[in-house]
C-alpha cells in the first residue's frame, strides 16, 4: 500500500448533505476544505435521489412562538429522537435561512410561487414540513462546495481519527479501488457519515442492501468517534420505518391515500379520504401497526389511493418524484400497477439501529477540533443541512485560531492500520465480510430485537465477541473492494457490541427498546445513555439533556 499525505484546514468526512453543506460554510468562510466521501458524492447518501420534506419554522407564517413550534413538531415522528431542546431551538432559529439559500441556488423550496405545507402534520394543527423539489439538491450542493474551492474526493473511506492528547488533528482513510492508504492533516474534521445500517437484517435477507439508507452508512462515523474518545449516546434505542412492502423506502408522508385493512376499514381516525395536505398520519402515529395487523391475523394493511382526485394524483406524483422513489415508481409503471387503482401493500420494517454522536448546538462533540453533524447525530433533511452548515462555520472559525499537528505523532497507529490492512488482504482463508456480516445481523436480530432481556442480551454479546474476535483473526479481503466491506463490519461488530451493553443497562421499556422483565417505563431514566472508552473499556452514564427534557 502507498501513502499519501492530504492537508486542509477542514476535512469534511461524508459528501452528503450535512458533509456537503459544512464544505460550502467553511469553505466561504475562507478554510481550505476536503470532502472525503466513500462513494461518489452525487450519488451516495440518502439525499442522492432527492427529499421533499423540509421543517422549518417561518415566523411570518407560524407565528412568534417557536417553542410552540417546536411542541407541535415533536408529535410527529420527530418526537421519537431523544435529545435536548436547545438542539431544536437552534435548528428552527437557522433552518428558515437554509430554506431560503437553497432556494437561492437552485433547489426549489417554493410551490408555484409560494411556500406549500404538506405532510408529517395532524389535520387543523401547525404544519410543520415546507413541500420543496430536492430530487437535484446533490448536484447543487456540489456545485456551491466547488465554487468555493471545495475540493471532493471520491471513493475513500475514512477509517480512523487522528489525535493529539484531546485534540483531532486529521483522519486514516483507504482508496476504495486503488491500494492505496490516506493520511488527512486537518486542523477541524466534521463527521458527518450518516447513519448505521446493515445492523439488522433487511427485510429481504437475501438482498443487504435494500435499505432505506443505501446500505453503503455503516456507522463508521460513530464507530471511529468512539474509538477517538468521543461521546456516543441512545445506541440501544432501535428505529423502525412503515412503507411499501419489499421495496424499503422512505417518504411515508408523500403518500395521499388511507391506510386500511383487506375489508377497506381504515386502520386509524385521521382520515376517511385521501387528503393532500395531511396524507394518513396513522403510519407516524403506529410504525408497528403493520407488523401488529398481521400478527393478530387482520392483515395485510394496504395504503389506499383509489378515491384520489386526478389533480391529486399528479401533485402525489409530482412529489413522490422528488422523493427519491423514482425505481418505486419504474417498477410499479414495468409491471402494471396503477395507485388509483391498485391499493399498495405497506409493511413496517425491520429495526434499524439508533444511536448518535453526542454533539451541542455548535455541533461540537466533547473532543476539540471534532465536529459531527447529520444522520450521525441527528438527522434528517433540514438538521442534517442546517447542523452541517453550523458544524462548517464553527470549523473554520477554529480552524483560523489552530495551528495543524504533525500526524506522524501518531505514527504507530498509522502503521498498525496499515499491518492490519495487509493482514486481511494476504490471508488467503476465512470468513469474507459478507459471511460476518450475516452473522452478525442474525445475532442482532435475535439476541437484541424487538423483546429483549438480561439471558437474551447477555448470551448474545457474548455470541457478538465471539464473532469479533473471529473476525479479528481470520477476515478475508481478496480484493479493494472487498477490503472496505471488511473495514465497514468491523465497525458494525464494534457498534453491535456497544448496542447489547447499553441494552443491558436500560433496565426498563421504553419506544421499541423491550424488555419484558422491566416492562415499566421509568421515568427516572428520562435521560441521555451515553457511552464513551475510557483506557479501553466502556464507560455508560445517564445525564440530563442539555436545554431541558
Ligand atoms: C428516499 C429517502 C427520502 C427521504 N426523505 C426525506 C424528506 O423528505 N425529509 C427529510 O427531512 N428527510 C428525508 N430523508 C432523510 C434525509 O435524506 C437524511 O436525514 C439526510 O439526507 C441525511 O444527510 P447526512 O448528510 O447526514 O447523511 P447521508 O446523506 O447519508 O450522507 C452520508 C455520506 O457519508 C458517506 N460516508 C459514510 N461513511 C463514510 C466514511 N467512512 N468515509 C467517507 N464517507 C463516508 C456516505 O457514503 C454518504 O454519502 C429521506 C431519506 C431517504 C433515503
Amino acid at each position: 500500500m502507498t501513502e499519501e499525505v492530504i492537508e486542509a484546514d477542514v476535512l469534511c468526512v461524508g459528501g452528503g448533505i450535512a458533509g456537503l453543506m459544512a464544505a460550502i460554510r467553511a469553505g466561504e468562510s475562507g478554510a481550505t476544505v476536503v470532502v472525503v466521501e466513500k462513494g461518489n458524492a452525487r450519488y451516495s447518501g440518502c439525499g442522492r435521489s432527492g427529499n421533499d420534506h423540509f421543517e422549518a419554522y417561518i415566523p411570518e407564517v407560524h407565528g412568534p412562538d417557536i417553542d410552540g413550534f417546536i411542541e407541535e413538531l415533536l408529535k410527529t415522528a420527530k418526537g421519537e429522537i431523544l435529545l435536548g431542546r436547545n438542539i431544536f431551538q437552534t435548528q428552527f432559529a437557522r433552518a428558515f435561512g437554509i430554506v431560503k439559500l437553497w432556494d437561492e441556488w437552485g433547489i426549489p423550496m417554493k410551490y408555484q410561487g409560494g411556500w406549500e405545507f404538506a405532510g408529517h402534520s395532524f389535520p387543523g394543527r401547525t404544519m410543520t414540513h415546507i413541500k420543496y423539489e430536492g430530487r437535484f439538491q446533490k448536484e447543487v450542493l456540489i456545485k456551491q462546495a466547488k465554487d468555493r474551492g471545495v475540493v471532493i474526493l471520491d471513493r475513500v473511506m475514512v477509517v480512523d481519527l487522528l489525535r493529539q492528547g484531546d485534540r483531532v488533528i486529521g483522519a486514516l482513510g483507504v482508496h476504495t479501488r486503488e491500494e492505496k492508504i490516506l493520511l488527512f492533516k486537518a486542523k477541524a474534521v466534521i463527521l458527518a457519515t450518516g447513519k448505521c445500517s446493515r445492523l439488522y437484517p433487511s427485510l429481504t435477507p437475501g438482498w443487504m442492501f435494500n435499505d432505506p439508507h443505501g446500505g453503503v452508512q455503516s456507522g463508521d462515523g460513530r464507530a471511529m468517534a468512539y474509538r477517538a474518545g468521543v461521546e456516543l449516546q441512545n445506541v440501544e434505542m432501535p428505529q423502525r420505518h412503515i412503507g411499501p412492502k419489499y421495496f424499503v423506502k422512505f417518504g411515508q408522508a408523500s403518500w395521499i391515500g388511507v391506510v386500511k385493512d383487506p375489508q377497506g376499514e381504515p386502520a386509524g381516525d385521521f382520515v376517511q379520504k385521501p387528503d393532500r395536505r395531511h396524507g394518513d398520519m396513522i403510519l407516524e402515529v403506529n410504525k408497528l401497526i403493520a407488523e401488529e395487523y398481521h400478527a393478530a391475523g387482520k392483515g395485510p394493511l394496504y395504503m389506499d389511493c383509489t378515491d384520489i382526485s386526478e389533480e391529486d394524483y399528479e401533485y402525489m406524483m409530482h412529489w413522490m418524484e422528488h422523493e427519491g422513489n423514482i425505481s418505486l415508481l419504474d417498477h410499479m409503471r414495468e409491471e402494471g400497477i396503477d395507485i388509483r387503482r391498485h391499493p399498495i401493500e405497506f409493511s413496517t420494517y425491520p429495526l434499524r439501529a439508533g444511536g448518535l454522536i453526542v454533539a451541542n448546538e455548535k455541533a461540537e462533540t466533547n473532543l476539540e477540533g471534532l465536529y459531527s453533524a447529520g444522520d450521525e447525530s441527528y438527522g434528517d433533511i433540514s438538521a442534517a443541512a442546517t447542523f452541517g452548515w453550523i458544524a462548517g462555520e464553527n470549523a473554520a472559525l477554529a480552524s483560523q485560531e489552530t495551528k495543524s499537528c504533525d500526524i506522524e505523532v501518531e505514527r504507530a497507529k498509522i502503521d498498525e492500520m496499515g499491518n492490519s490492512i495487509e493482514q486481511l488482504r494476504m490471508r488467503s482463508q476465512g470468513p469474507d465480510w459478507m459471511e460476518t456480516n450475516i452473522a452478525l445481523q442474525q445475532v442482532m436480530s435475535d439476541y437484541a430485537g424487538m423483546v429483549r432481556n438480561e439471558a437474551l442480551l447477555e448470551q448474545g454479546l457474548n455470541h457478538l465477541k465471539r464473532i469479533r474476535e473471529k473476525a479479528r483473526g481470520e477476515l478475508i479481503a481478496r480484493n479493494t473492494h472487498e477490503l472496505w466491506r471488511c473495514l465497514e463490519v468491523i465497525n458494525l461488530l464494534e457498534i453491535g457490541e456497544l448496542l447489547f451493553l447499553m441494552a443491558l443497562d436500560r433496565k426498563e421499556t421504553r419506544g421499541l427498546h423491550r424488555r419484558p422483565d422491566f416492562p415499566e417505563t421509568d421515568p427516572m431514566l428520562d435521560k441521555a445513555h451515553v457511552v464513551h472508552l475510557i483506557d479501553g473499556t466502556p464507560r455508560i452514564e445517564w445525564r440530563s439533556y442539555q436545554g431541558g427534557e
